[in-house]
């Protein structure tokens, strides 16, 4: 078949194809991208551009890593896919081996699946299904925080910020669940007893109807990148306990070091009772995802009626995936990731610090490899993308935050000159 040229390819991306929240035909292009490598994506029309946003959170080691390359090359040579009804494989027991070792304790099972938000799903049906099996089906609701995106699914949905969640559309089509005000009590300061009064309200007063509290412990991503105190964590784990409520930790962000440790729980020295990673599990190579639990809710689930979790996707533990995310977390845990995630975090402080003074600018904030710029009005996202990429530079801001999370491997010339050009882009707006 002969290639595509950049026009071409341009052309048909515009009038044909949906891209994350656009419309068809998109009055904005979308820039080919050839090839990837390191920290750098290369354009069709030859321009290089340093990656400030790990393709969402994933890709953590840069892209066209030669190790992930050839656990795919090898994985690939075995076989690509195989059915996991009644059929088991290595790379999918080696990776649910390394999940258990590296997550907060407690976790016993692990549940694959192929993207975040159907983890959720599968998150969500784990703690209505136990509470259903042990005799209390009136548990069926979950409490969710202000603020939380937790995916785009439709158990998902209803969990996300009702206003800023950007699902109000599906509002009417949505279960209806319980919301708790966002963490007020920010990372690094301290928390007083009122910060947690509306949580301590909502458990106590919906605590015999509810299945689960769901969050994203420590920062709240996609519903404004907020980085709350390990205090209203480690409170949540206490109140759930008290109220007979399942903790859900939603990692699908924070998972394999983002925050500055290697899951954002461990800030609060908790475990959940179900969690779910994704994103940068695989390294960004595969779409891959998993639901761990503790052998309690396993068995209250299997012990109940149905006696079987009741889900089970076609890809489940897709072995190329299962092998890309087995050598993913490998090359974490030999890499001196914790350093190079503190030496981001100071670079981007001190390289975002200029922001703080702009007038436009309402907050600049860091924790672990984030970094975030928070405007008083929202970005005009293709203009500030446009200059931004004038840099050389990728970003993707969103509402009024221009943010970054950078691949761990970042060598500190490209990451100055990503604040560099952060800095410039926010002044210009
Ligand atoms: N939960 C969180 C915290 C997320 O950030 C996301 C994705 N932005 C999801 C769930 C959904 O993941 P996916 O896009 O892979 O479905």
């Amino acid at each position: 078949m002969p290639s595509l040229t950049t026009s071409q390819i341009e052309q048909i991306d515009q009038q044909h194809i949906w891209h994350p929240y656009a419309p068809i035909p998109n009055p904005t292009l979308s820039y080919p991208v050839r090839s990837a490598k390191g920290v750098r994506l290369h354009l069709s029309d030859g321009r290089e551009l340093i990656d400030g946003m790990s393709s969402w959170w994933c890709a953590i080691h840069g892209y066209n890593h030669p190790t992930l390359n050839q656990a795919l090359g090898e994985q690939l040579q075995q076989m690509a896919h195989v059915m996991f009804g009644g059929l088991t494989h290595e790379p999918a027991a080696r990776l649910c081996q390394q999940l258990l070792e590296i997550t907060p304790p407690g976790m016993d099972k692990v549940f694959f699946s192929d993207s975040g938000s159907v983890s959720v799903e599968v998150a969500i049906k784990m703690a209505l299904q136990y509470w259903q099996s042990k005799g209390r089906g009136e548990k069926s609701r979950l409490l969710a925080l202000r603020n939380g995106y937790h995916g785009d699914t439709f158990a998902a949905m209803s969990v996300c910020d009702p206003v800023t969640g950007m699902h109000h559309l599906f509002k009417n089509s949505l279960s209806r669940q319980l919301f708790t005000e966002a963490p007020r009590c920010l990372f690094g300061q301290p928390t007083d007893a009122s910060s947690l009064v509306d949580l301590e309200k909502q458990l106590s007063q919906h605590g015999h109807q509810l299945a689960a509290l769901i969050l994203e412990p420590i920062v709240q991503g996609a519903g404004g990148m907020r980085f709350y105190s390990p205090d209203y964590l480690r409170a949540a784990r206490e109140l759930c306990d008290r109220h007979e409520v399942l903790l859900i930790a939603d990692e699908i962000a924070t998972g394999f070091g983002r925050s500055g440790k290697l899951f954002a729980c461990e800030w609060a020295d908790i475990s959940p009772d179900i969690l779910c990673v994704g994103k940068a599990l695989t390294g960004g190579y595969m779409t891959l995802a998993a639901t761990l639990c503790t052998d309690k809710v396993s068995r209250g689930i299997c012990e109940g009626e149905a006696g079987v979790f009741m889900h089970g996707p076609t890809f489940m533990a897709n072995p190329l995936a299962c092998a890309a995310a087995s050598a993913s977390i490998d090359l974490l845990m030999a890499s001196p990731w914790q350093t190079r995630v503190n030496n981001i975090g100071n670079r981007l402080s001190e390289g975002l610090a200029p922001c703080k003074a702009l007038p436009q600018v309402a907050d600049v904030r860091v924790l672990g490899a984030i970094g975030v710029v928070e405007m008083h009005e929202a970005v005009d996202v293709p203009r500030v993308q446009k200059a931004l990429v004038a840099q050389g530079v990728w970003l993707r801001p969103f509402g009024k935050l221009i943010y970054t999370m950078p691949p761990f491997i970042i060598a500190d010339d490209d990451l100055n000159q990503l604040t560099r050009a952060t800095v410039a882009a926010v002044t210009n707006i």
